[in-house]
C-alpha cells in the first residue's frame, strides 16, 4: 500500500476507522422505523416480508454473533448464493460487520466457474437462498474449503434430504444466538467484501473491497449529482446484490433512512411492476436488459406508474430509445450510470449542469445519453495507444484510466499481477470526455471495430438500430474483412411481429452515421447470448458467427 508524509502537526478530530457496521448501527438507531419489504424466495409463504432497520440490525447482529461462535475469524470468506432480499441484507452486515469477507457469487454463472470461485477465495460458510439448492448439491463435493452450508430458510422449509452436509438452518442459526455481541472495531483498510468479475475470458478475478473503499463509495453514490437517495425514498434495487453489492445500494440506501424494497427471485416485468406500484417505489437501478422487460410490460398494458420517478440504468450503455421511452411515456428520470466491478463500481453519472436547461431538449438527451460527470473520489483520464493524454474535446476517443479510494490497487491473490498504468486502473473501455468533464463510452477496447485504421464505436451503431420500432435487440461486431481488416455486421432480434428488413434498417442509418460507418450486414436471429450479469456476451456471438462471411468480403 502507497504511504504519504506525515505533518509534524496532526488534527484533532475523533479516530474513528470507517466501517460497515457503522452503517447498520446508524441506520438502527437513527432511521429505526424505516422499513425493508421483500419478495420471498420460499414460494408458500405469504409473499411479502417486512420489518424494519432496526429489526435487521438485531438479527445481523446475532447472526455476526452465530458467525463468531462458530470460529469465522477476521479475513475469512463467507460466500452466498442468493437473490435480493432480507437475509441476504442481514449477510451484507453480519459477515463484513463481523470482521469476515462477504463473497457474494453471481448463480448465473456456469457451476464449474462457481466452484472455482467458491476454492479461489477459500470460502469457509456458505449461504444459499431455497433456489439454489440442487446447484449447490451439484458443486458441494467440489468446495473442499466449505465447513458449513446454510440454507437461507426456517427449519419447516429444510429438505427432509440432501446430500450436502450437515446441512445448516439459517434461521435456527439467529435465533441460537442470544444477541449479547457488540459490532467489533478494526482497521478500515480491512477487507470487507470480495466480488468476481465476470470473467468473459479466462477465470474470473477477484475485486476485494475494504471497510474504508465501502463506506467512502456509499456516501459518495448517494450525493444529488449521483444517486440522490434520501428519507422520503423507497428504493427497488433490481440490480443483484450479487453482482458488485447491487452498486453499493445496500449501504447506501440505509445510510439515508430510504425504504427499501427487495424482489427477490420475481425479476420478470409483470412481478416487477406489480411491486413498484404496491410498494410505492420512487427510485430504482438496473441493467438496460431487466428495463426492457419492465417498460413492454408497461406498454403491452398500457400500463403508468404512480410514484416511480428516477431511476439509474448502467451495466452496459442505456439505449437512447429506452431513456426516451421512460423520460416521454413514463415519466421517469433517467441516469446513466458507469463503473464496474473493479471500481465498487460507480465511476460516472449523467446529468445535466444549470446551463444546460437553456438548451432545446433534443441537446439536453444528448448530454443525459452520455456516461456522465465524474463522481468526487473518482479521477480519469483518455490516453491512445503509447500512453499520451488526449484532450477533452468530446470528440478524441482513447483507453479510459481511473484512478480514486474506491478503485482496485490489484486483483485478489494478485492474480494478472500488477494491473496499474502509473498508478491508474485501465478500465478496458474506449471512451470520449467533453470540455465540461462528461464522458461517454464508444466501446469496450476489444469490441472496437477498426476499419482501415479507423475506430467504428459498436455502441454508437447499435443504439441506433433499437430505436427502430421494428427492433427489440442489437448487437454490432466487427468482421473480418481483406480490404478494411474489419467491418461491422449487425445482428439484430426483431419485435415480436416486426417485419422490418436488411434494407429497411440499413436505410434508418442514413445521415445519422458517416459513411464508413455503415453496417455492411444486417443478420437477423431468434435471441443474443446474455451473460450472467445481463450484458450481451460478443465474444460468444463472435464465436457464433466465426464463419460468416461479409458480403464482398
Ligand atoms: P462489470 O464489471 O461486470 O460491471 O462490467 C464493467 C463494464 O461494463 C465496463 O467496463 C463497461 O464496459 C461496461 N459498462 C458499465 N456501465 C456501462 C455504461 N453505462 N455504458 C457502457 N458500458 C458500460
Amino acid at each position: 500500500m502507497q504511504s504519504f508524509p506525515q505533518s509534524p502537526v496532526q488534527g484533532q478530530m475523533m479516530s474513528q476507522p470507517l466501517s460497515i457496521s457503522s452503517i447498520i448501527r446508524f441506520a438502527a438507531r437513527h432511521y429505526g422505523g424505516s422499513e425493508i419489504v421483500s419478495r420471498r424466495v420460499e414460494a408458500d409463504m405469504p409473499d411479502l416480508h417486512r420489518y424494519t432497520y432496526r429489526d435487521c440490525e438485531a438479527r445481523a447482529r446475532r447472526l455476526a454473533q452465530a458467525l463468531a461462535e462458530r470460529g469465522v475469524a477476521i479475513g475469512e470468506r463467507v460466500g452466498t448464493l442468493a437473490w435480493n432480499g432480507y437475509r441476504h441484507l442481514e449477510l451484507y452486515y453480519a459477515v463484513s460487520g463481523s470482521g469476515a469477507v462477504l463473497h457474494t457469487i453471481n448463480p448465473r454463472l456456469h457451476p464449474e466457474q462457481i466452484a472455482y470461485i467458491v476454492n479461489h477465495a477459500e470460502d469457509q460458510v456458505l449461504f444459499f437462498d431455497m433456489t439454489f439448492l440442487s446447484l449447490v448439491e451439484a458443486i458441494a463435493p467440489h468446495c473442499a474449503s466449505v465447513k458449513a452450508f446454510v440454507l437461507m430458510s426456517d427449519r419447516a422449509h429444510m429438505p427432509a434430504a440432501s446430500t450436502i452436509p450437515d446441512l445448516l438452518c439459517y434461521e435456527e442459526l439467529v435465533e441460537a444466538a442470544d444477541g449479547g455481541y457488540a459490532w467489533p472495531l478494526f482497521d478500515e483498510n480491512a477487507a470487507a467484501s470480495l466480488c468476481y468479475t465476470s470473467g468473459t475470458t479466462g477465470n474470473p478475478k477477484g475485486a476485494l473491497y475494504s471497510h474504508r473503499s465501502t463506506v467512502l463509495h456509499a456516501y459518495a453514490s448517494a450525493l444529488p449529482n449521483v444517486l440522490n437517495v434520501g428519507a422520503i425514498d423507497t428504493v427497488l434495487p433490481v440490480v443483484p446484490m450479487f453482482h458488485v453489492n447491487a452498486w453499493g445500494l445496500p449501504y447506501s440506501v440505509l445510510l439515508s433512512g430510504a425504504k427499501m424494497v427487495f424482489p427477490g427471485a420475481a425479476l420478470d416485468g409483470k412481478s416487477l411492476y406489480e411491486l413498484f406500484e404496491q410498494e410505492g417505489v420512487t427510485f430504482s437501478a438496473g441493467v438496460p436488459t431487466v428495463w426492457l422487460g419492465l417498460i413492454n410490460y408497461a406498454l403491452q398494458n398500457d400500463l403508468r406508474f404512480s410514484t416511480f420517478r428516477r431511476t439509474v440504468i448502467g451495466g452496459s450503455a442505456c439505449p437512447p430509445a429506452m431513456m426516451d421511452t421512460l423520460i416521454d411515456k413514463f415519466n421517469v428520470q433517467v441516469i446513466h450510470g458507469w463503473g464496474m466491478t473493479e471500481m465498487s463500481p460507480l465511476g460516472t453519472t449523467g446529468g445535466l449542469l444549470a446551463r444546460h436547461r437553456k438548451l432545446p431538449e433534443p441537446e439536453q438527451r444528448k448530454i443525459l445519453q452520455k456516461q456522465g460527470h465524474a463522481i468526487y473520489g473518482v479521477d480519469m483520464k483518455i490516453v491512445d495507444d503509447d500512453g499520451n493524454e488526449l484532450p477533452w474535446d468530446g470528440h478524441s476517443f482513447g483507453h479510459l484510466l481511473v484512478k480514486g479510494p474506491w478503485i482496485i490497487a490489484s486483483y485478489f491473490r494478485n492474480e494478472g499481477g500488477d494491473v496499474l498504468q502509473d498508478g491508474w486502473f485501465p478500465t478496458g473501455d474506449v471512451a470520449t470526455i467533453d470540455p465540461d468533464g462528461f464522458m461517454q463510452i464508444t466501446d469496450r477496447s476489444k469490441d472496437v471495430i477498426k476499419s482501415g485504421g479507423e475506430w467504428i464505436g459498436s455502441i454508437d451503431l447499435e443504439n441506433i438500430a433499437v430505436a427502430h420500432p421494428g427492433v427489440l435487440q442489437a448487437a454490432c461486431i466487427g468482421m473480418a474483412h481483406p480490404k478494411w481488416d474489419e467491418r461491422p455486421l449487425l445482428v439484430v432480434v426483431r419485435r415480436p411481429g416486426a417485419e422490418v428488413t436488411r434494407e429497411e434498417l440499413l436505410a434508418f442509418f442514413d445521415g445519422k452515421i458517416a459513411r464508413f460507418w455503415m453496417p455492411d450486414d444486417v443478420v437477423f436471429v431468434d435471441s443474443l447470448p446474455i451473460g450472467g450479469t445481463g450484458k450481451i456476451q460478443k465474444n460468444k456471438l463472435r464465436e457464433q458467427f466465426r464463419d460468416y462471411r461479409l458480403p464482398g468480403a
